[in-house]
């Protein structure tokens, strides 16, 4: 019988990396909107500070964490936090990440193995810190914060950007075939564009307005826009989706 489901998260745990500002923050919002507690992560102690109090105050369940994801200690330490504060995590959104503009030839070793280290590490640490409990409660969603960058080049960042994002979509589809027999869904997403501290900090106006002019909707994507996907992604409504990478551009990118 076919079983029409809801978005809704009650009684569910979300974990959140990145939350204290842009997408990760709106991923937050709309995650506890639906009923789940959340746990936020985040290196910018300060900036997730205020954020969890405007969290607070909207009367969510939610608590937040300073978590460097590229450490794999403080990911398995803040793992355990958050089971004793709020219960077991069965949603994951791996959303940390940083962007760097360098031009290949002027990429140092350092600055490679960083962004690397942020956005693939970070991810796989984050995995593994929660896989074998999804896997004893047969149930689990990992939502991997990729980019259009994965599936085609960077527009703002450098050649380690689109490498790191390009390895989190093969992660992804490994971990998806392994672990699809316990009921875990592991998803990517691809956002084009979207306008968050991380693309104000690396383009100027007249480069945003000139990405604009490449975007058939004529517009950057917000990060509620992109947040509206990972509820789905989140609920029970896309339990039969695993190990996809999904767009989110507005046409920039169609492949
Ligand atoms: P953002 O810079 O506004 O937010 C990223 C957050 O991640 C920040 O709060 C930052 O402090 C945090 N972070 C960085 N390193 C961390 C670490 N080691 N541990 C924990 N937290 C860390 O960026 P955003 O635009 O909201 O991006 C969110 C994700 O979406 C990133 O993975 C980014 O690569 C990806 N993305 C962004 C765009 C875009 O156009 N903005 C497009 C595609 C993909």
């Amino acid at each position: 019988m076919l079983r029409f489901q809801n978005f809704r998260l009650d009684g569910r745990i979300a974990l959140v990396t990145g939350a204290a500002q842009g997408m990760g923050l709106a991923f937050s919002e709309i995650l506890a909107l639906n009923g789940a507690g959340v746990a936020m992560w985040d290196v910018k102690g300060l900036t997730l500070k205020t954020a969890l109090a405007t969290m607070l105050a909207k009367g969510y369940r939610v608590a937040s964490y300073a978590v460097d994801v590229s450490k794999a200690d403080e990911v398995n330490a803040a793992v355990k936090k958050i089971e004793a504060d709020l219960g077991p995590v069965d949603i994951l959104v791996n959303n940390a990440g940083i962007l760097r503009r360098t031009d290949f030839r002027n990429i140092t070793q350092e600055e490679w193995k960083l962004v690397n280290a942020v956005n693939v590490d970070g991810a796989f640490n984050c995995c593994k810190a929660l896989i074998d409990g999804m896997i004893e409660r047969k149930r689990g969603k990992i939502i991997n914060i990729s980019s259009s960058a994965g599936r085609s080049t960077s527009t703002f960042g450098g050649a380690h950007y689109t490498t790191s994002k390009a390895a989190l979509l093969g992660l992804t589809r490994h971990l998806a075939r392994e672990v699809a027999r316990y009921r875990i869904n592991v998803n990517a997403v691809c956002p084009g564009s979207i306008d968050t501290p991380m693309v104000q900090r690396a383009a100027s106006q007249k480069e945003i307005e000139e990405a604009i002019e490449k975007i058939p909707m004529g517009r950057l994507g917000r990060a509620e826009d992109v947040a509206n996907l990972i509820l789905f992604l989140a609920s029970d409504a896309s339990s039969y989706i695993t190990g996809a990478s999904i767009d989110i551009n507005a046409g920039e990118l169609m492949v």
